[in-house]
């Protein structure tokens, strides 16, 4: 193949574009217009909180119907996106380019706006560049950084279903690929489920919208964590029954203590005297929760992910390296959070905090990390 081809697909399309612009003019619409639970975000360092609607699930079933119904009549064939995948995704890398320059004019602008908005620069472009000036800009009313993250979800799903149809239209679907259809979808729609549990993680209350975010939303969610999706279409697997049973088991255990975790600590903050587990909750300093999987490990959350992502590869064996980049890309990733959340909370929770990593010393993976 000569260069031009192999470059070919690179080079965005229109037909890209329009689709990529067409999910976000869709996703504006949706989470604007359909009901939703109205949560509020953390209180802002002046007094104030954002309003999260969080109507996620409602608008990724809706546009998954009327992608089917558009499917039915052909306006966009379900292969399309398996189709175009390299294409969209140098589209949406533009894209997010730009939208970083833009966040980062616009950021050095809002002197007078709210705390959330106003620029946190340090000076230093290269750093104000990646992790951005600002904590929760807002375009027409919508807060951007929760609508990326929505977006790169809700892409991951609409990759995952076109390269489904890839594989069906190609008549291969096999028990590897609905086991990665079937964990990476549940993963998905959980999230969208319980998309009230965004609005108090390190990246709504912390981290400030620049190309890290931005690019990671939408690029490095929906078509990295897709890896083992592309690599299926083009890789025959036979696993054994065993290697089937494990497999699921992994998944299940991932989640308990994925979804546990995460659960526990939401209600806590809500209620501190909510039980856990049954029991009264152990509580240090009278604001850090030191029971249920709080009290096993400081981030057993980060475990139920590792255990979710390595379920998601398993499903491709083990002949090749290649379906295990999620994985191994989000252990560097969470190890790497964890520090960087540890050293906030000790700031934040000062005595408090040295007092729980003495009660519970583990921080994702008891008695080895
Ligand atoms: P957490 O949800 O663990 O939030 C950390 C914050 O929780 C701390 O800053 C502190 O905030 C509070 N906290 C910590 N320990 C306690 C305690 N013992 N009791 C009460 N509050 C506590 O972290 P993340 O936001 O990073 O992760 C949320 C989920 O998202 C995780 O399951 C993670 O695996 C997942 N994730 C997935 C990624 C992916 O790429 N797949 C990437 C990043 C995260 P406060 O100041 O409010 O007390």
């Amino acid at each position: 193949m000569d260069r031009n081809n192999l470059l070919s697909p690179l080079v965005p399309s229109w037909t890209s574009a329009a689709m990529l612009l067409s999910f976000f003019v869709y996703l504006g619409i949706a989470g604007s217009v359909l009901p939703g639970k109205l949560v509020p975000g953390v209180i802002l360092s002046d007094g104030t909180r954002l309003q999260y609607r969080c109507n996620g699930l409602l608008s990724l079933l809706l546009l998954v119907l009327l992608l089917g119904f558009g499917a039915g009549i052909n306006l966009v064939p379900p292969t399309a996106i398996a189709d175009k995948g390299i294409e969209i995704l140098s589209v949406t890398f533009i894209f997010s380019f730009l939208a970083t320059l833009a966040l980062y004019v616009v950021g050095f602008k809002c002197k007078g706006c709210s705390s959330s908005m106003k620029p946190h620069v340090t000076g230093n472009i290269i750093s104000d560049w990646w992790f951005g000036v600002q904590l929760n800009p807002q375009f027409m009313g919508i807060d951007l950084k929760f609508f990326f993250v929505r977006a790169g979800m809700m892409g991951w799903l609409l990759i995952n279903l076109s390269i489904l149809a890839k594989c069906i239209q190609h008549g291969n679907l096999n028990q590897s690929m609905v086991l990665y259809q079937i964990f990476s979808g549940l993963y998905i729609l959980d999230y969208f489920f319980y998309e009230e549990f965004m609005t108090s993680t390190w990246d709504i209350i912390a981290e400030r919208l620049g190309f890290m975010l931005v690019f990671g939303d939408l690029v490095w969610i929906p078509f990295t964590f897709s890896i083992q999706g592309w690599w299926l279409l083009r890789n025959k697997v036979e696993q054994t029954t065993p290697a089937v049973i494990a497999n699921c088991l992994v998944f299940l255990i991932g989640y308990l203590v994925f979804r546990g975790s995460n659960k526990q600590k939401h209600h806590f903050k809500k209620n501190p005297k909510a039980p856990i587990w049954g029991r009264p909750p152990k509580v240090v300093g009278g604001k850090l929760l030191a029971s249920g999987y709080w009290g096993i490990a400081r981030h057993c959350n980060y475990l139920g992910d590792l255990l979710l992502a390595l379920s998601f590869s398993l499903p491709c064996g083990i002949s090749s390296a290649v379906p295990y980049f999620y994985p191994i890309y989000l252990l560097i990733l969470l190890i790497w959070r964890e520090r960087r959340d540890d050293a906030r909370c000790a700031e934040k929770y000062k005595e408090v905090w040295k007092e729980y990593c003495e009660i519970v010393p583990w921080r994702i993976l008891p008695y080895v990390y």
